[in-house]
């Protein structure tokens, strides 16, 4: 498979290159040439289909060979190694849970891709060792740290803003050790953001390191993202009821995976964009004009973006034809006091306890869903509420469940560096 730049279709290149750069050189996002169609066969076999199985069928050729057949299968059975049920919430609506992995949000498992990925193409041996750099606001940074611990060949440098992380997501970061390292930075997530971007263009830098960036706009991130789509598929095909999936979205890489699943054969009969306040997307589907905002801050915090992306990559999956992805793609977006007003009448309602961004997803289905007849709905559940303590007991009145491999990580000692600036930083990695 051969991956283009949206910038422009004559910068080309393989899964391989596209993965280790993660952005092309003109600073287009890779997008496949070819979309893959899933032949009839494989959706009939679907229901015996394993895990794996499923995941290696849906992404073999867009991996194109240029990871052995063992490998990548070894890859994919550890990017999947826990459940991601589809939970009946009330009647005619589930939750996809994505959040039974490690860092408890579905990034886990685009984490876990790319760096198994990522860690073959080193072993393989010709491009040395990389460092891995990202900046997080919360979500991210955890799902990367804990995907490439203990990765050979890759070091892990996060940064973070101090105090803006909930203590939860700080201690998923800054607990592991090993090739992992945390810098708290003394400023915003954006002052953090634009380091990163600095340092990548920092000649210095790159003369000493091999830096590559682990952000959705990868390839390896971005489209093992389609997994759960067909997994959930298989939890549903029996319903003969049309499906919606409603997502959760920040920088649309995760619905984008969900519909080129669909491109792929999954009979899915329409996707919702559920955001926050951050409207930028629902507004250029109400008025045919993109306008990307500064991000407002929200309590699904993992959404708090104004210009998405990968909502390029959507673009492109409808040939740029506004009236066809119209027909295909929803928007709504919500605000804080409706995203509370949602979780708790859910939880009065049913005893089902949603996460903010979840939350989100859920006021999208059930707007898609008024008035209408035929459909089954179903939401991602992207985080798992602990993540979210704070705002959603207080909401439901009530203490939310600690899983044990959170309670495990809370008494342990954070360990990070501080920095208040990009020579800190520079010397950091210069070091
Ligand atoms: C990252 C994230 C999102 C947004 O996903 P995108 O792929 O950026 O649209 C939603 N919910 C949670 C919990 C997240 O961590």
């Amino acid at each position: 498979m051969k991956y283009f730049s949206l910038n422009n279709r004559e910068h080309r290149s393989n899964f391989e290159n596209a993965v280790i750069r993660g952005l092309a050189p003109d600073k287009g996002l890779y997008f496949p040439e070819e979309i893959v169609k899933l032949p009839e066969s494989f959706f009939k076999k679907l229901p015996e289909l394993s895990k794996t199985e499923i995941g290696f069928q849906v992404i073999k050729d867009y991996v194109g060979g240029e990871i052995p057949d063992n490998e990548l299968e070894n890859i994919i059975s550890k990017t999947l190694d826990f459940d991601f049920p589809v939970v009946d919430v009330k009647k005619g609506i589930g939750s996809l849970e994505l959040f039974h992995g490690p860092t408890l949000a579905f990034k886990d498992v685009g984490a876990r891709f790319m760096a198994g990925s990522l860690g073959y193409f080193i072993k393989k041996g010709n491009i040395g060792n990389v460092t891995v750099l990202v900046a997080t606001s919360g979500d991210t940074g955890g799902a990367v740290a804990n995907g490439f611990l203990g990765v050979d060949g890759i070091d892990v440098v996060i940064l973070y803003p101090k105090g803006k992380v909930s203590e939860i997501q700080e201690k998923q970061l800054t607990t592991l050790g090993q090739n992992i390292t945390a810098l708290e930075v003394d400023g915003a997530f954006d002052e953090c953001q634009a380091m990163v971007k600095q340092a990548f263009l920092d000649e210095d830098i790159s003369a000493k390191r091999k830096l590559t960036s682990a952000n959705s706009i990868n390839l390896a991130r971005w489209l093992p993202q389609m997994f759960y789509y067909f997994l959930a598929y298989k939890q549903l095909e029996e319903k003969d009821e049309k499906l919606v999936f409603s997502v959760p979205s920040g920088n649309f890489g995760n619905i984008c995976a969900g519909m080129l699943a669909r491109e792929m054969g999954l009979p899915i009969d329409q996707f919702v964009a559920s955001n926050n306040a951050n409207d930028t997307v629902t507004s250029y589907l109400e008025t045919e004009i993109y306008k990307p905002k500064p991000s407002v801050q929200t309590i699904s915090n993992a959404m708090d973006v104004g210009d998405p992306s990968n909502f390029v990559r959507i673009l492109q999956l409808f040939d740029n034809e506004y009236h066809s992805l119209k027909k295909n793609l929803t928007a709504y977006s919500f605000d804080d006091e409706e995203t509370k007003k949602a979780i708790k009448e859910v939880f009065e309602e049913t005893g089902y306890v949603m996460d903010p961004h979840g939350a989100v997803g859920y006021l999208g289905l059930q707007e898609f869903l008024k008035d209408k007849n035929g459909y089954y709905g179903t939401f991602l559940e992207t985080a798992h509420p602990v993540k979210f303590l704070e705002t959603v007991e207080e909401v439901i009145g009530k203490k939310v469940a600690i899983p044990d491999s959170i309670a495990r990580i809370v008494d342990k000692e954070k360990k990070s560096l501080q920095i208040s600036n990009y020579e800190d930083l520079k010397g950091y990695l210069m070091s």
